[in-house]
């Protein structure tokens, strides 16, 4: 096999949800695909690190030449309702549930020790200046998947916001026990509508 083929194969197969034989499957789609197509496919996959970077406030992804995210920068949404997610693709489930306004903040990992995560890894010191700044009473949805990392993650933002002398007053609440599979990512519109309406003040 030619080496550069044998390379495509290797790479491809550290994808997540990808196996040798997938991968391998994989990159003979590619090697006889349209040209055009492997060209694009190649700009896109090299204008990640150039093209997209993160939002200042809410750690989102967003266009590279602005600061904000669109959701930051909307004057409609809530700025004193922040749900607070784990990552990128939970706000955009969240987002599917209409009639909402808040606003985001991603904290990019949940604290697990056992896998070399701690405090200092989460975009928590952001989250809790946003919160300090505020200059209105805060509603902080946890909108956290329920695992024993989550649990501990939770506590802890509990027990900084009652540790912190604050202005005005943060309440923090959680999605409901509703979801099914217990994952923000796995829950269907109608379900997460309920868990959000029915959220619980923790
Ligand atoms: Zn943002």
């Amino acid at each position: 096999m030619p080496e550069a083929l044998k390379q495509l194969i290797h790479s491809i197969s550290f994808l997540p949800w990808i196996g040798e034989k997938s991968a391998a499957k994989l990159a003979f789609f590619l090697l006889n695909s349209n040209e055009n197509f492997r060209k694009t496919l190649a700009n896109n996959i090299s204008d990640i690190h150039t093209k997209i970077g993160t939002c200042s406030r809410c750690h989102s992804i967003t266009d590279a030449s602005q600061d904000l995210c669109n959701i930051c920068q909307n004057n409609s949404r809530d700025p004193y309702q922040i749900a607070v997610v784990e990552e990128y693709l939970d706000s955009l489930t969240l987002e599917q549930s209409w009639g909402y306004t808040w606003v985001y903040h991603v904290l990019g990992w949940a604290i697990s020790p056992v896998n070399g995560v701690f405090i200092g890894d989460l975009n928590l010191e952001s989250l809790f200046k946003r919160i300090t700044d505020s200059d209105k009473n805060v509603e902080i949805i946890l909108a956290t998947n329920p695992n024993i990392e989550w649990e501990a993650t939770v506590h802890y933002i509990k027990e900084e916001i009652e540790k912190r002398k604050l202005k005005h007053k943060t309440t923090l609440t959680r999605l409901s026990r509703g979801l099914s599979s217990g994952y923000i990512e796995y829950a269907d519109n109608v379900t997460l509508m309920n868990a959000l309406k029915e959220r619980k003040e923790v």
